[in-house]
């Protein structure tokens, strides 16, 4: 299903291979990256900002972005979701945009279900509405892969956290 969004939808990508996942929706939309506290170094954060500035070029949309902080340990994986979703939702008020999704769900390391759930959580707690997807299916994960590759971009090996480096 295409949906045909004429309000204005932010995207939360950690990075721009993920942005590169085919979505059921026109290139009517911002991008938000998220990854100040949660990538373990400055140039891993630094590498992943630029792959999505070369998708966001590429589509000629934009981006919402945060700066590097420095990592912060989260308990578990949902809680690091929650926390950039919420971030995601309050970027969503403070620059009046309609609604907000993520393409967290491209991955074959996050649970679509779970993503999906905590997405529809932070809608209800902020008022505002998310769109579900899961862009694994129809091989999203195999065409974000190929399309990356066309660009040339850096595919990071890990999630992020230093938990994740270890992991
Ligand atoms: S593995 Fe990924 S989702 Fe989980 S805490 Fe680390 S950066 Fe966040």
């Amino acid at each position: 299903m295409l949906y045909c969004i004429m309000q204005k939808l932010l995207v939360q990508a950690c990075c721009g291979p993920c942005a590169c996942a085919p979505m059921p929706i026109n290139d009517y939309c911002t991008m938000f990256f998220y990854n100040g506290d949660n990538m373990d170094t400055r140039n891993e954060y630094d590498a992943r900002f630029y792959t999505l500035q070369t998708v966001a070029d590429t589509k000629g949309i934009g981006i919402v972005a945060d700066y590097y902080t420095g990592p912060k340990e989260f308990d578990t994986c949902q809680d690091c979701i929650r926390y950039r979703l919420r971030k995601c939702a309050e970027a969503v008020k403070r620059n009046d945009f309609d609604c907000f999704t993520t393409t967290l769900t491209v991955s074959p390391h996050k649970d679509t279900v779970m993503v999906n759930r905590i997405g529809r959580e932070v809608a209800v707690e902020y008022g505002i509405p998310f769109l579900e997807f899961d862009l694994k299916k129809n091989n999203g994960f195999q065409a974000s892969v190929q399309k990356s590759k066309e660009l040339g971009l850096y595919r990071q090996k890990y999630c992020g956290c230093a938990k994740s480096v270890r992991q």
